[in-house]
């Protein structure tokens, strides 16, 4: 047995290192300290970057960005119809916006690209051949299935995060198709730091600089520290390290990037971002369909639906910082003057932090992890100053037997 247990109480997550012990939460919003890189009391007592950027994106001159968006497309768009623009999307909400706009508003010529999900489900694919079949050409790239999985074992145990190999992939394979095929301008979503509370360095920057992204977007470590370590535990051998599908998950060279001039641009610089919007645009112009059911650990049925090993990305960031997906649905929805407060605490006592049960075997299947395995990862990123043993005794490594171990310190209240 256990890839995991023999070796594992390292990690390379350095955030964790970094979060105040002292909990707070934002008296405008409901999230708390806790998110990583959030910065607290800027602009007033009490208030998260994230309320404070929202309260700053009402005095944008959403117009004057939208020109800026107009002249960049008119810097770039091809004259006899051929790709001018990558844009990588899934067929969701809000990458689905993204293409559709540049398409049909900007009369641009976008290529939108694929980086596969773990586990596709039902509606995602469903989802993604509506997209495609609005006009848009598309590569799907499946990743390695075989090295897919070991580094998503890495990641999940040293980054508490198994998601990661996909978060690499989802963001690289744009480069690496830009530099391919050489176009240079690449159109993402939103710029995660501004919206949902982060870094606010670079909230006025219509891009982020592939320096920064290790530090940002991957919790500190890139893929060669799960390489290395994958490595040393005889997870990969040297032949898996040979092949090209490793590219995927880190950047092309400096030099290719140069030569073609890559361009990547955030559109929710240029364009006011709501997700609610960005549903009801997809919904009317893209095929998107939203789930039936609310996904676990939030009452929203449209936000990231393609993927089945979703909910533990988000899961074990409640471990990590005891807020999970309602805290920042919820949260962004009180900015977006959606909800007030009052309702949003109400979910978040409802519904965060909920188990992703529905998908639980299927991620300890692909893993190949028992439910012991699982337990003691997610024991091992339960940060003490946020969470606390309830005094219940050990009943077995069934969740509903697990989640009666353990009682957060703090939560958020009305
Ligand atoms: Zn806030």
């Amino acid at each position: 047995m256990s890839k995991i247990i023999k070796v594992s109480d390292d990690t390379f997550d350095k955030q964790l290192d970094k979060l105040p012990k002292k909990v707070e939460f934002c008296n405008n919003c409901v999230i708390s300290n806790q998110r990583p890189r959030i910065m607290w009391n800027q602009k007033k007592e009490g208030q998260c970057s994230a309320c404070d950027y929202a309260e700053e994106k009402k005095t944008i001159d959403w117009e004057k960005r939208e020109q800026e968006l107009q002249e960049l497309c008119d810097s770039y768009r091809s004259k006899d119809g051929s790709w001018d623009v990558i844009v990588p999307s899934s067929g969701g909400k809000d990458s689905g916006m993204v293409a559709h706009k540049l398409k049909y508003k900007y009369n641009m010529h976008p290529l939108t690209i694929t980086w596969a999900p773990f586990i596709y489900t039902d509606i995602g694919w469903q989802n993604f051949i509506a997209m495609k079949d609005k006009g848009f050409d598309n590569i799907l790239i499946h990743p390695d299935g075989q090295l897919h999985r070991k580094l998503a074992l890495l990641a999940f145990d040293l980054h508490g995060d198994g998601w990661d190999p996909f978060a690499y992939g989802q963001n690289y394979l744009a480069w690496h198709l830009s530099v391919k095929f050489n176009i240079p301008l690449i159109f993402f979503g939103e710029n995660a730091e501004p919206e949902y509370g982060g870094d606010l360095t670079n909230k006025d920057n219509p891009s982020t600089p592939m320096d920064e992204w290790d530090d940002v977007f991957y919790k500190g470590s890139g893929v060669h520290k799960l390489i290395e370590a994958g490595l040393k535990r005889n997870i990969f051998n040297s032949a898996d390290l040979k092949k090209t599908s490793l590219d995927f998950y880190r950047p092309p060279n400096k030099e290719d990037i140069q030569r073609v001039g890559c361009d990547m641009r955030w559109w929710s610089y240029y364009e006011n971002w709501v997700p609610q919007w960005n549903y009801y645009y997809a919904a009317e112009n893209t095929g998107f369909v939203a789930n039936d059911d609310r996904s676990e650990g939030t009452y929203q049925k449209y936000g990231s639906i393609d993927d089945k090993l979703d909910g533990f990305h988000w899961w074990m960031a409640y471990m990590k910082f005891g807020i999970c997906r309602t805290t920042y649905d919820s949260a962004h929805e009180i900015r977006d003057g959606h909800i007030n407060r009052d309702e949003a605490v109400a979910l978040v006592h409802k519904y965060d932090g909920e188990f992703p049960a529905k998908y639980w075997k299927d991620f300890l299947e692909y893993l190949d992890i028992t439910d012991k395995e699982f337990w003691y990862v997610a024991d091992k990123y339960r940060s003490s100053h946020i969470w606390q043993p309830s005094g219940v005794k050990f009943g077995g490594y069934s969740p509903e037997a697990q989640y009666k171990l353990w009682k957060l310190r703090y939560q958020v209240d009305y």
